[in-house]
């Protein structure tokens, strides 16, 4: 079994981009600095890293004869968004579980960004006074037990796409497309940077890299600041997905490194690392990225490539899984 044997629905462009980030690597003065792109995955309302997971879950959402998508998430929630536009493109209905996970006084979190675009697109937004945790949650399981209840048929994806038997796929294979694109442009990476919360994502790059025959250091950066919850979370989802797609070892201890020094104290709060990063990226390469998720793995990597604990001589490749929409919730930043 591989990689390979899952089906794969399409909803992204294919592979998506990669490219030096040269001003960016200037600056630092160390490692050569490379992102790959999935901010600009696939046309369905911007795309972005839950996109690449759908990919692998729809088909069995499809095949359980679903016609309802039910999820969960912040009020800014990334994924529930793609969830929505995933919904759309494939003909099914969306609910979706919108809890108040960060305590951020925007007054218009609840309406701008993500969640407007959800609601563009139809879905049934649920808004729910909970606050931030990765785990099930009661509120979706009473949104199932609804869309049942009036004679739907749902289908659940819970926090992130990661507590799902086939979360870890999408980034299991983006593994595998990182290896044809270094081929195409002669380069190794030796060094991933990724944002990690709910763990699939970099859960699934863990397994997928690990099947190949040149090591490299997957680094996740937290940005739950749950800590202990989200580096669990990624080791268990790292040895399902291995053990799904075939890898005939067992993931090592410390090819699971999750990171932390940059989250701050909570989830959704950018600290000043976060704000500079966000700065640094859009001024020298004008690449946006986000208070939640990527402007704190990118303030990880800049510490990183900074202090030389990623090595100069590395080609080291960050991993923008997308995002920005939600910078319509903090517009009391950058005035
Ligand atoms: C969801 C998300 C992450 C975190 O990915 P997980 O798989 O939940 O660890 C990082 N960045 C962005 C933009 C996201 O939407």
């Amino acid at each position: 079994m591989g990689i390979a044997d899952f089906e794969r629905y399409p909803l992204t462009f294919g592979p998506s981009p990669v490219h030096p980030l040269q001003r960016l690597s200037a600056h630092l003065g160390g490692a050569t600095v490379w992102a790959k792109r999935e901010d600009v995955n696939s046309g369905l309302a911007f795309g972005g890293n839950k996109t690449r997971k759908l990919e692998y879950i729809v088909p069995d959402a499809i095949a359980q004869g679903a016609d309802t998508l039910v999820s969960i998430g912040g009020y800014q929630s990334n994924h529930t968004r793609q969830v929505a536009a995933v919904a759309a493109k494939i003909g099914m209905k969306a609910v979706l579980v919108q809890e108040n996970w960060v305590d951020w006084p925007d007054p218009l979190s609840d309406r701008v960004g993500n969640i407007q675009l959800s609601r563009i697109m139809g879905a049934d937004v649920r808004l729910d006074n909970s606050g931030f945790d990765i785990g099930i949650r009661d509120s979706w399981k009473n949104a199932i037990a609804d869309v049942e209840a009036s004679g739907g048929k749902p289908y659940a994806i819970p926090a992130g796409a990661s507590e799902h038997h086939l979360g870890g796929l999408g980034f299991a294979n983006w593994a595998y497309e990182v290896e044809v694109q270094e081929r195409e442009l002669g380069v190794f990476f030796d060094t991933i940077v990724v944002c990690t919360v709910t763990g699939s994502t970099h859960a699934g790059m863990i397994a997928g890299f690990a099947g190949q025959d040149r090591p490299r250091r997957v680094i996740g950066i937290d940005a739950s600041a749950t800590l202990e919850k989200t580096r669990d979370q990624v080791a268990r989802i790292a040895r399902h997905t291995a053990q799904l797609i075939g890898l005939e070892r067992e993931l090592r201890d410390d090819e699971i490194s999750v990171l932390e020094g940059w989250a701050g104290d909570l989830y959704g709060i950018p600290v000043d690392s976060t704000l500079e990063a966000i700065r640094l990226g859009g001024t020298l390469e004008g690449m946006i990225t986000d208070t939640v998720y990527e402007g704190k793995s990118l303030a990880g990597l800049i510490e990183l490539v900074s202090s030389r604990d990623i090595p100069a001589d590395s080609n080291v490749l960050y991993a923008h899984l997308g995002g920005q929409l939600s910078l319509n919730a903090y517009s009391g930043l950058f005035r």
